[in-house]
């Protein structure tokens, strides 16, 4: 008995054309697609750190993440403007303001950004401001989305759907592509299953990582904030990460001794700057070790 709508990995060929290993061989041969943002490569061989607060709250806070985010050896900033909330009680970012003062960080720091947008009117405005666009776990099946974010040509950070099966999300990724934007970094960022909500905020897929490198050649990176939702989680799933081959990774930072308060949003999982710069000096020994490997290996 077949199923209606129930797809494998078998069906990659036919969902996703675009972006899939198997009907793409020119591309194959490169283990990675690079997708530039600035300067920085994703897919380029060494691990891409986006680190930044949940949201942007204020100048004053954007600002001196930013400055430990850079002071840290991070290589861009993240930071919500606009807010996928469980409640519409909640605060739901600053909007466009948060867009200018994420751009004042950028200027001050040379870190290019990387924000959310929720709505396709919005996409037109979001990609004035940001360098790249992410699309939210909530959002990945949000096909108009998806399109407009694709006609934008900005690069598309892609966060998986909670509850998606790869197939889902590379269909998701296809959405990007078929406009003819293949600058796509792909996402895992923790699925809903079984303990999810008991001691962690989700369960990270890590085996996803090397799953995703068999069937596409887009970048992955992973989001151990998101997925974990513990401070002292996240420098031990970003390690593992990096050693499941993720192509970088996207972590919440706060600095609350700097007189800006504790988060808004996400206050329990945000690492302070001397963890973050712990995790960089993790992945700089790391690509040092890959590198010595490669020039073994010849
Ligand atoms: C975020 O990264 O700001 C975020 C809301 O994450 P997710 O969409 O993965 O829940
Ligand atoms: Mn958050």
């Amino acid at each position: 008995m077949s199923i209606a709508g129930n797809v494998g990995l078998a069906d990659l060929p036919r969902i996703c054309p675009l972006i899939s290993r198997r009907v793409q061989t020119s591309v194959a041969s490169e283990e990675t697609r690079v997708v530039t943002v600035g300067e920085v490569q994703f897919g380029g061989g060494r691990p891409v750190v986006i680190a930044g607060p949940c949201a942007v709250e204020s100048e004053a806070q954007t600002l001196a993440v930013a400055r430990a985010v850079k002071a840290a050896g991070g290589d861009m900033l993240r930071g919500g403007a606009f807010k996928p909330r469980t409640s519409p009680h909640d605060f739901q970012g600053l909007g466009v303001e948060g867009l200018r003062i994420l751009s004042e960080a950028r200027r001050e720091t040379g870190l290019p950004i990387v924000t959310e947008v929720m709505d396709p009117r919005l996409v037109e405005t979001v990609a004035e401001y940001a360098d790249m666009l992410q699309i939210g776990s909530r959002n990945m099946q949000n096909y108009p989305l998806l399109v407009e974010a694709g006609k934008s040509g900005k690069p598309v950070l892609l966060k998986r759907g909670m509850a998606a099966s790869l197939c889902e999300w590379l269909g998701a990724a296809e959405y990007v592509a078929k406009e003819g934007n293949l600058e796509i970094v792909l996402c895992e960022r923790g699925i809903k299953a079984f303990p999810a909500g008991e001691y962690s905020r989700n369960v990270l897929d890590l085996g996803v990582v090397p799953a995703v490198k068999e069937e596409t050649f887009l970048p992955v990176i992973v989001d151990p904030s998101h997925a974990t939702g513990v401070a002292s989680m996240v420098e031990g799933a970003s390690c593992a990460a990096i050693e499941f081959g993720s192509d970088g990774l996207l972590i919440e930072v706060a600095c609350d001794n700097k007189g800006v308060g504790r988060p808004r949003c996400d206050a329990a999982q945000a690492i302070n700057p001397k963890t973050l710069e712990n995790i960089v000096k993790f992945i700089e020994s790391r690509a040092e070790m890959r590198m010595m490997r490669k020039a073994h290996a010849v």
